[in-house]
């Protein structure tokens, strides 16, 4: 039976093995880390969320865009450091205004068809994530936001998803946790929460049991194609060189896919857009107590949260589009604590564990999945601000495109 190589055990490239495996094929995956989802698929908003399947590529967001640029604590970060990859990246993204709506709509099927994936895969293998189906809540505090989000329902309840506008008393009885003078919002009662890094490292040993190998701490060098059409990975592991063919390879490699489709001949403008998340441990009653168990997304100031089991709260957020760097910055730290501040007085924030992920995202906001230009070549990866809620349908349209 022909080989099949994965490059990247995030949440793409696990639920990618695990598809293939299931069909019987015969899978290696390699990773640069020691464990699985040890990048972008770490400390994600943890939301699994159809509610949150818009696009980016609309005339307001931009000029929204453009206006936070002047503002240093603003959602949206951008360095204007000339850099092809970067403008390259944004041109094309302008250039998907006019598909706003169709994109929007097929990132809903795609997210409500994942879900499904996603539960039954939980459920044949017993992984434990901390799973929360108490729905998604969307928050907004003026009429004009909430006027245009009313917009985006309309767009979202065609793709298919059952959500509901609740005003302001609503909310409260939603999530009685939550402070603050809201003006009024949105609920997806379907929607859910959980922790992907728990889910990916789970999935990842359900792989190994269905006879999948993991080459951890491997990072792959080089990939070149022979006259055979069969593929030489060339990697490092610990030092030593490590060289093995295979017949077929998934780009599975989150922001390094470009640089892999580049070796494949392929172009995947894959570009990384920075987040930050903080984990607030929930260390005394007070907190667990005045925590929110409803996952929320405050529209306004870019901010999703999920109740990660009893003792964590997770905050994420933000978006810097700044190169590959994964630095921690104080500044950008900061906001997302002051939100939690504010909207959960009495939560303690004198524990949060900070983290930076770069979203791998393509310009249209949708993600790659199929075959590439040469024979052999797949990709699933580009699922940019929704990886986690999108990556058990791409993983099964993949392992179909291999199949046939
Ligand atoms: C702040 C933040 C909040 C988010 N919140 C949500 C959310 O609430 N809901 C949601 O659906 N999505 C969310 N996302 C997006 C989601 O987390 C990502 O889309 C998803 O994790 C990407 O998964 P991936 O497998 O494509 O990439 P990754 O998880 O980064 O995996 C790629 C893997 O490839 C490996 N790799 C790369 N190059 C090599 C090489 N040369 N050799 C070996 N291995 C290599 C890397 O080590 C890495 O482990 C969020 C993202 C961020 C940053």
């Amino acid at each position: 039976m022909s080989r099949i190589a994965i490059i990247g055990a995030g949440i793409t490239g696990v639920t990618t093995a695990y598809a293939l495996a299931r069909r019987g094929f015969n899978v290696t995956v390699y990773e640069r880390h020691r464990y699985a989802a040890m990048e972008t698929s770490f400390a994600n908003g943890g939301q699994l969320s159809v509610s949150n399947a818009e696009v980016w590529n609309h005339t307001a967001t931009v000029l929204k865009g453009l206006r936070w640029m002047l503002t240093r604590d603003a959602p949206l970060l951008l360095n204007p450091s000339p850099s092809w990859h970067k403008y390259s990246w944004m041109g094309e993204f302008l250039r998907q205004i006019p598909n706003y709506r169709v994109n929007t709509i097929e990132t809903v099927r795609l997210a409500l068809a994942a879900r499904e994936h996603l539960f039954s895969i939980a459920e044949r293998e017993d992984i434990q994530f901390d799973l929360e189906r108490r729905g998604i809540l969307h928050i907004y505090a003026h009429r004009k936001d909430y006027d245009a989000a009313a917009r985006v329902n309309v767009l979202l309840r065609e793709g298919g998803l059952d959500r509901y506008a609740v005003g302001a008393n609503e909310i409260g009885l939603i999530e009685p946790a939550l402070q603050g003078q809201f003006y009024g919002g949105f609920f997806t009662p379907s929607d859910s929460t959980g922790d992907i890094h728990k889910f990916t490292r789970g999935l990842a040993d359900a792989c190994v049991r269905r006879g999948v190998e993991f080459r951890y701490d491997t990072s792959i060098d080089s990939i070149k194609q022979g006259g055979d059409g069969h593929f030489t990975i060339d990697a490092t592991n610990a030092g030593a060189r490590n060289v093995d063919v295979f017949q077929q390879i998934v780009v599975c490699a989150g922001v390094g896919s470009r640089a892999f489709g580049a070796m494949l001949g392929d172009r995947v403008n894959v570009y990384p857009v920075k987040g930050y998340s903080i984990t607030v441990c929930l260390d005394d009653e007070q907190s667990r107590r005045a925590a929110p168990w409803v996952s929320l997304l405050d529209d306004k100031a870019k901010i999703v949260t999920s109740r990660l089991g009893v003792d964590r709260f997770r905050v994420a957020g933000t978006a810097e589009i700044n190169g590959f760097s994964r630095d921690i910055r104080a500044d950008r730290v900061t906001p997302l604590v002051e939100w939690t501040r504010r909207l959960f007085p009495e939560v303690s924030t004198a524990r949060v564990i900070p983290w930076a992920g770069l979203r791998p995202m393509l310009p249209r906001m949708l993600p790659r999945v199929g075959r590439g230009k040469r024979p052999g070549v797949f990709y699933n990866t580009g699922h940019g601000h929704l990886g986690w809620t999108l990556s058990a349908a791409t993983a099964e349209s993949l392992a179909q495109a291999i199949e046939t």
